[in-house]
């Protein structure tokens, strides 16, 4: 069996025979990086699986509900409106969506899990 030098540490390691497209050895530094570096990849590939842009911080977050809080507070019939009109496309949105995204956890081609998530 043929070895290769790590990712990361470009240590040579033999590579485990049930994973033998494994790109990083087994130190716990290289694994942790291995670990980081497949949520960052993953996060990339799911963008709107989290509510907000992280890299834009709290401050912006909080900037964003604020605006819309105030929106809200001066269009309530807009917002009663709204909600009205949509609650029933909305609802069937987001069935459609969980089913697309449980289907697509499954497949092949699913986008790969971080280790922790
Ligand atoms: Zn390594």
């Amino acid at each position: 069996m043929e070895t290769k030098p790590c990712l990361y540490c470009k240590e040579v390691f033999p590579p485990n025979k049930y994973a033998p497209r494994q790109k990083v050895c087994s130190r716990p530094e290289c694994q942790k990086r291995r670990q980081l570096e497949s949520m960052r990849v993953w996060r990339e590939k799911n963008p709107s699986y989290f509510k907000y842009d992280e890299s834009k911080g709290l401050a912006w977050l909080e900037t964003q509900r604020k605006r819309s809080r105030i929106w809200r507070q001066k269009n309530p019939e807009k917002v009663r409106l709204y909600r009205q009109t949509h609650s029933t496309q909305y609802r069937q949105y987001m069935r459609d969506y969980m089913r697309r995204y449980r289907e697509l956890k499954k497949g092949k081609n699913a986008p790969a899990d971080p280790q922790s998530p």
